[in-house]
């Protein structure tokens, strides 16, 4: 995955210094544990996750189950795979949450430009794919022409859009210029759910505006879309390649709309995509997805162990 090649390379390089060790001494671990740390830190995962888990590592590989393992060096890979999955996971590998009733309602948020438009075309997607009827929700009404961008890419994964605007599936009252963003995307999103209701759509991913930088009004639109909807995820989706502002955004929004989960995009990016891996760890919220790429289907379910295992091969 290009947003860790850079990463892989060093631990892979780390790890093959201790192997040539053969019996290990403290020294040994405390060289590697360096390494790891340079390796994390270069790749943008934060401070404070680089501290803890290399902590962790080290109380780990002194003791019994390493000196005592037929292969010590594999033996502390191990520990760095599992303590890996942990960040990755903030102890939880789990699905997507839908409803006992449908609609399953799913809302993304984010800042602008983070992905969420085009995560919502792969959700819809990837839902319509796996037998689930999704509708997708244009609640982005703070940006010119976001409303368009979600008609082109629900057209391209052949979800249809609900929209404040004339010419679509909405039976809404708000009407808008092509182009203009007016309206109240609080009661887009409300009438949507109706709408689903009653058309039959099982799945119901309302896309949000979002702001370049966190933005305290637009924190309160999203909170009134989340009270007046009731979601049973809201995904907070985040850029791999913002660097070290990943850690803040991501507080903020947790603190904003109290997500339900993360989404990692742009993981095809750049090699310093680290400070994506710090979020779960920060937020103590569960990755659900990766994306990797503008494709529909440049898309997967994100599972700790396997991104771990991926990462350290
Ligand atoms: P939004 O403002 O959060 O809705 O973000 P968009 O979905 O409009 O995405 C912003 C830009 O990032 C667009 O040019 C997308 O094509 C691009 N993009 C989104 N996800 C990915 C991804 O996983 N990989 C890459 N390389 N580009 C992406």
């Amino acid at each position: 995955m290009a947003a860790f090649t850079s990463l892989t390379d060093r631990l892979s390089q780390a790890f093959k210094h201790l192997r040539s060790k053969g019996k290990l001494s403290e020294s040994d671990i405390d060289g590697t544990i360096r390494e790891i740390r340079r390796a994390l830190l270069d790749a943008d995962v934060s401070l404070d996750v680089v501290r803890s888990f290399a902590s962790r590592i080290r109380e780990r590989a002194l003791g019994e189950e390493v000196s005592q393992a037929l292969n010590p060096a594999q033996q502390v890979v191990s520990i760095v795979n599992e303590e890996l999955t942990k960040i990755l996971g903030a102890g939880v590998d789990r699905p997507l949450n839908f409803a006992k009733k449908p609609p399953t309602v799913i809302m993304l948020a984010g800042l602008q430009g983070a992905g969420k438009t085009t995560l919502a075309g792969k959700l819809g997607y990837w839902l319509r794919d796996t037998g689930h009827t999704p509708l997708l929700v244009a609640a982005d009404l703070q940006r010119p022409n976001a409303v368009t961008q979600l008609q082109v890419v629900g057209e391209r994964a052949e979800v249809p859009v609900y929209a404040p605007e004339p010419g679509v599936q909405a039976d809404s009252s708000d009407v808008v210029e092509p182009g203009q963003a007016t309206g109240d995307p609080v009661k887009v999103a409300k009438d949507s759910i109706a709408f689903a209701q009653d058309k039959l759509y099982d799945t119901v991913i309302i896309d949000t505006a979002g702001r370049l930088g966190v933005d305290e009004q637009l924190m309160q639109q999203a909170r009134n879309i989340r009270d007046a909807v009731n979601p049973n995820e809201i995904l907070f989706v985040i850029d791999a390649m913002i660097g070290q502002d990943a850690v803040q955004t991501a507080k903020a929004f947790d603190e904003g709309v109290d997500f339900t989960g993360v989404v990692l995009s742009k993981l095809d990016g750049d090699a310093r995509g680290g400070a994506a891996l710090s979020v779960a760890s920060v937020t103590g919220k569960p990755i659900l997805f990766a994306s990797t790429g503008e494709g529909l289907k440049d898309f997967e379910v994100f599972h700790p162990d396997r991104m771990a295992s991926r990462i350290l091969d």
